[in-house]
């Protein structure tokens, strides 16, 4: 049978452009490598505790709402988002820390108790102005497919010609926090957003001063069940429409003719043609191996990570669901990751305990440490040897002791680790990269693909290396702008 729409991937986006045009009539196969859908959102059971092997943190609920909305349903029936507060929780060296509310009136005092008065009112002013970016370009850049240079030059869009110099395209993002906040750790806090999109706040544009205005403004949330619980509500949503899930189908190649997509070949030999393919697969994948496009260039990646799924026996650190241990060498970290492509020897470390916030992640007498540090991406599929994983292990074990002593006393299991390498043969994400290309540069926004192919006819993509980019709520959109696309050259 010929299907209208081919998807190539069940990720978080493949399965929101799946939903939204079968909502519409189209009958939609998605072919996923993997056994199960979610792509990077998944979950691993391990050492009698359960685990959120991915994203751990979601802002910007209202996506969500919408996705569902959009194909007649309602989000509530299917999942169940509960507030994190604190959202997270800072830890320096030197002892001193901080939880960062969204509540507007907990922050301020908390702000005030911990960094003074002055400090709370530098927040506040960087938080105003961030809200009049976020307002001033949310539609340019986020809620509707975009054009790259060109799209300055439509009627619509004039308009935020005279806000382009508050945009700080040109200014980098720590010397914009720099001028802000008088605080060097509130400085290092602010830099910390640039990672959300796995870039650099050295390198990237100010314009990412809208992150933090996001987490602030609409919060943190988790779904009850864990974050998995998203990708099984997408899932579910979907198989009621219709669509048809093929899994355990790596698509090995993009069937052209005349230049207009006709379908894809899986690398069992199975051909499935339809009217349209959409991939949700990282676009250079697509092109470079897909298309066999062999000139294709790789742009710059964000970050990948190291990731430690540690069951540990109940202990006296009392953790937050979200921490974040800061190196005294920020600077230092990113130069290693973008600059010298090497893992940085002191990381700040990042730990998620979702049984802080969800009692269905509670594992009988353990808690689920989810540990994640920033790495360049790997060169390839074999940079991290068992040698090279114990040595980072060891060396990030030893960074969490120096502000936990005594915390590998707690371990209960040996952790279960994900390598970069692992990301990459995983997801077929190049270089294991957690979000797609980098926004290292002041014209990231402008060069991230596009939703609609400009080269081939009837192929469109989404996910976290198309536009809008990275991350669970972009890519939700990136997926309902290549459902648009499809059903307008329809
Ligand atoms: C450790 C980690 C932490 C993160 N933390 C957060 C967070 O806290 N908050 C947040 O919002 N985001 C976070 N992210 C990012 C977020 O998970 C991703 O941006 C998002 O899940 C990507 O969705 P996607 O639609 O691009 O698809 P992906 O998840 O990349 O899925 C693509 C799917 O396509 C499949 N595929 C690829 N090629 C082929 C092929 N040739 N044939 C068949 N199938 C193919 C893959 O197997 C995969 O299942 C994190 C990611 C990771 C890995």
């Amino acid at each position: 049978m010929k299907n209208d729409v081919i998807i190539i991937g069940a990720g978080i986006g493949g399965m929101n452009a799946g939903m939204q045009l079968a909502s519409q009539g189209y009958s939609v196969t998605i072919l996923e490598k993997r056994s199960e859908p979610g792509g990077k959102m998944r979950r691993v059971f391990y050492g009698d505790c359960i685990f959120d092997a991915g994203p751990s943190l979601i802002t910007m609920p209202f996506i969500l709402r919408d996705a569902f909305a959009q194909t007649g349903s309602v989000l509530d029936e299917y999942l169940k988002l509960l507030p994190i507060d604190p959202i997270c929780h800072y830890r320096w060296l030197d002892g001193k820390h901080y939880d960062c509310h969204s509540n507007p009136f907990k922050r301020n005092e908390e702000t005030e108790k911990i960094f003074g008065r002055k400090s709370m009112q530098e927040m506040n002013a960087y938080m105003a102005h961030a809200s009049k970016v976020y307002h001033a370009t949310k539609d340019v850049f986020l809620f509707n497919p975009f054009d790259g240079f060109k799209e300055f030059f439509k009627q619509k869009n004039l308009p935020l010609l005279p806000a382009l110099p508050s945009l700080k395209f040109s200014t980098k993002f720590h010397s914009f926090n720099a001028e802000y906040f008088t605080n060097p750790k509130l400085i290092q806090l602010f830099d910390r957003f640039a990672t959300y999109n796995g870039s650099s706040p050295y390198l990237a544009p100010a314009t990412l001063m809208v992150i933090p205005f996001i987490e602030f403004e609409y919060g943190g949330w988790y779904p009850e069940g864990g974050i998995y619980a998203i990708a099984e509500a997408f899932h579910k949503r979907c198989t009621e429409l219709g669509v048809n899930f093929i899994f355990n189908a790596d698509v090995d190649e993009i069937i052209i003719d005349k230049n207009i997509a006709k379908g894809v070949k899986a690398k069992d030999g199975t051909l499935y043609e339809a009217q349209h393919v959409i991939s949700n697969a990282d676009v250079y994948h697509a092109r470079h191996d897909l298309l066999r496009k062999s000139k294709e260039k790789k742009p710059e990646l964000s970050t990948s990570g190291f990731v430690m799924l540690i069951p540990m026996h109940k202990n006296p650190f009392n953790m937050s669901h979200h921490t974040v241990l800061f190196s005294d060498e920020y600077e230092r970290e990113f130069t290693a990751i973008f600059k010298d492509k090497e893992s940085p020897d002191e990381m700040t470390v990042y730990i998620s305990v979702s049984g802080k916030s969800d009692i269905s992640q509670v594992c009988d007498d353990k808690e689920n440490w989810f540990v994640l540090v920033n790495t360049p991406p790997t060169s390839g599929t074999k940079e991290w040897s068992e040698e090279k994983t114990a040595r980072y292990k060891h060396s990030i074990l030893t960074m969490i002791e120096r502000f936990l002593p005594g915390m590998q006393s707690y371990i209960a299991e040996e952790p279960f680790i994900i390598t970069p390498d692992d990301f990459s043969m995983e997801f077929h994400a190049t270089g294991g990269s957690l979000y797609g290309s980098s926004s290292n540069s002041m014209f990231s926004a402008f060069l991230r693909p596009t939703n609609t192919d400009p080269h081939i006819q009837n192929l469109y993509h989404c996910g976290g290396s198309a536009h809008p980019g990275g991350g669970i709520p972009l890519v939700i959109l990136s997926g309902q702008f290549a459902a648009q696309s499809v059903m307008a050259h329809s």
